[in-house]
């Protein structure tokens, strides 16, 4: 740590906490008998807590956010300069950085030509949720305005977003939620007979299962799927290869847009810019966040085809017809900024290829480490963006209790290494370790993480 601050100024800062900060996601109870941990700097991979304690950070801030790493001046710098010669301006007017983010943006997805910009994952989903049901109005007198999602999928935390949750511990007592939006089956192959799936084609059989709930709901009532291209919270679920062109298939016969939520997957996270990229799929929205600019600013992006903002072109005899839509801090300079420079990085450093090679590292030393540990039910992964089952028997895939899984992530935290596990979301599937270091990471980083994952099964589970 650089001693900015004094041990006098940490215990400060952990009491105003104590008293003033309500956390995220977590149980306040557990403060009465413990410290929350404040991270106080972060380099690298790593961070540093109030205690000094040197964590390497395998979750890239908890949330597979920080994708460049801490601590890069550069990104600093540019918001910096950026934030005193213009920091805001909302409405209709338009920046210097939010034009040409946009403009290197899009040349990394082709098919796709706009970017509306707002604040987090939540508000981007929001917003293709708006266009889709606008355009249900404007095309087709509100009729095709259902919303598909899928079971075990997140797109976030308001109410819209939970409305297409199809994770129950995060939905459970925040309802009633909004009409419209209906659930579809999700693909994990791992998990296949308990959806009562047959053992071949598992991927064309979980893209019909889709198919069987549009004809139940009538296709001509659903206006979109958005499902996440690899599940993050979920399950970190990656399906088979041949799913994905299937659904795009389904979603074209019966003229469904497809939405891809790449707020996890984007930006380099699996080893291509998106995640839907390793399909050769071409969805009409893709919505981001996390990795956009890596946490250095907040930004969110929805991003659309041609086809579908054309669709809002202003129509004289509508005045209606636009989209109605402002984000406030969509107007905020920094995040633009901070997201040029972080793309910038990613290119120059060949953190896509990094990504991928350190990837494959790190899908087979977790393999390795199954070889060791029966606990280990299944290795999944795609990029830097991992996942490892714990499950009572191999044979019965029973799940291990949640309380277990998360006595592994305590005794990696206890020697020094943030590992993430999925965590109230699916009821009786909080049993998978989540890895998703940031791109940097090197294979000593990837060894020092399975190591601690390898001590922490022999403590946990003998
Ligand atoms: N979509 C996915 C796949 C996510 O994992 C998340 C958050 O974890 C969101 C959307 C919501 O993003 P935010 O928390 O920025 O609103």
């Amino acid at each position: 740590m650089d001693g900015t601050y004094s041990q006098n100024d940490l215990s400060h800062v952990v009491e105003a906490d104590k008293a003033h900060v309500w956390h995220h996601l977590v149980q306040h109870r557990g403060f009465d008998t413990k410290d929350p941990n404040i991270i106080v700097e972060g380099k690298g991979m790593r961070v540093w807590n109030q205690a000094g304690k040197e964590h390497l950070d395998a979750v890239s801030g908890a949330v597979w956010t920080v994708n460049v790493g801490y601590g890069r001046e550069r990104i600093a710098k540019a918001v910096y300069d950026q934030l005193l010669r213009m920091n805001y301006f909302a409405g209709a007017a338009g920046s210097v950085p939010g034009a040409l983010f946009a403009e290197k943006l899009i040349d990394k997805m082709p098919g796709l030509s706009r970017v509306y910009y707002c604040n987090s994952g939540s508000e981007a989903n929001e917003k293709a949720f708006k266009m889709v049901r606008q355009i249900a109005h404007k095309r087709y007198g509100g009729k095709k305005h259902k919303i598909l999602f899928r079971d075990r999928d997140y797109h976030g935390t308001t109410i819209g977003c939970l409305s297409a949750g199809g994770q129950e511990e995060r939905n459970a007592q925040y309802g009633p939620f909004a009409p419209g939006f209906v659930r579809v089956p999700h693909c994990l192959e791992y998990r296949a007979a308990d959806q009562g799936a047959p053992t071949q084609n598992y991927g064309e059989w979980a893209a019909d299962q889709i198919e069987q709930v549009i004809l139940r709901e009538g296709p001509d009532t659903v206006g979109a799927l958005c499902p996440e291209p690899v599940t993050a919270g979920g399950g970190v679920i990656v399906p088979p290869d041949d799913y994905w062109p299937k659904v795009q298939e389904i979603c074209r016969k019966y003229d469904i847009l497809l939405h891809i939520d790449e707020v996890v997957c984007g930006v380099g996270r699996t080893g291509t810019w998106f995640g839907y990229q390793h399909y050769g799929i071409e969805p009409d929205f893709v919505t981001m966040a996390k990795g956009v600019a890596s946490g250095y600013a907040a930004i969110a992006c929805c991003v659309t085809s041609e086809r579908v903002f054309d669709l809002f072109r202003d129509d004289a005899s509508d005045p209606m017809s636009y989209f109605r839509d402002i984000s406030t801090f969509g107007g905020c300079t920094a995040g633009p900024a901070a997201a040029i420079e972080n793309m910038a990085i990613i290119e120059e450093e060949g953190l896509l290829e990094n990504t991928t090679t350190m990837g494959d590292y790190m899908l087979d030393q977790l393999q390795a480490l199954a070889d060791r540990h029966a606990v280990i039910g299944d290795v999944r992964g795609k990029g830097l963006f991992l996942g490892t089952e714990l499950v009572e028997d191999r044979e019965t895939r029973k799940p291990v209790a949640e309380a277990q899984a998360q006595a592994v992530t305590a005794d990696c935290m206890a020697q020094g290494v943030i590992v993430g596990v999925t965590n109230r979301s699916v009821p009786g599937y909080n049993n998978t370790l989540c890895f998703s270091p940031a791109l940097i990471a090197t294979k000593d980083d990837i060894d020092q993480i399975v190591s601690a994952v390898d001590g922490a099964l022999g403590r946990v589970f003998g």
